[in-house]
């Protein structure tokens, strides 16, 4: 169910941990399960309450956030799911004084999230990927293209 729709209880209950926020950032990203970005095979192993997943084949780890706006930050990913549905609310988006005073957090590092967010949407590979995930609406980002083709599509399916 895209965010939009969600009203706030149903999306509090859903993404309600860390772990139930990963969970979507990795089925947004491999809707078809785990593929290695290096060697491409599509058997991984989750390490144990970190954020990353062990290809089996060539032993490289994986980050289930690399490559998203959420990758390397200190922020919760529940205040980033919070922010993105707080975002994703109103078309003419939530001001960023609002947002940082709903989250109870400070305007700077709400200001930098949103931008990340909104640059995020201009990018390619990560717009597909946050389509996906947050479903915002497309006026709100400015014209971008729904579609799920990424000229790479992996048609393998999880193994195991
Ligand atoms: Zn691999």
């Amino acid at each position: 169910m895209p965010y939009e729709s969600m009203n706030l209880l149903e999306f509090q209950r859903r993404f309600n941990s860390e772990e139930a926020c990963l969970k979507a950032i990795f089925d947004a990203r491999w809707p078809k399960g785990f593929i290695c970005v290096y060697c491409h095979h599509n058997d991984g192993i989750r390490m144990a309450r970190r954020r990353t997943i062990q290809c089996c084949v060539c032993r490289r780890q994986v980050s289930i956030t690399s490559g998203t706006v959420f990758h390397r930050s200190k922020v919760p990913l529940t205040t980033w799911f919070w922010l993105i549905y707080l975002m994703s609310q109103d078309k003419g988006g939530i001001s960023t004084m609002r947002a940082a005073k709903l989250l109870g957090m400070h305007y700077t590092t709400v200001y930098n999230m949103m931008h990340k967010v909104r640059a995020a949407m201009q990018n390619r590979q990560e717009n597909i990927l946050l389509s996906g995930l947050v479903e915002v609406d497309d006026a709100f980002f400015g014209g971008r293209s729904r579609g799920k083709s990424d000229g790479r599509s992996v048609t393998r399916s999880k193994s195991a």
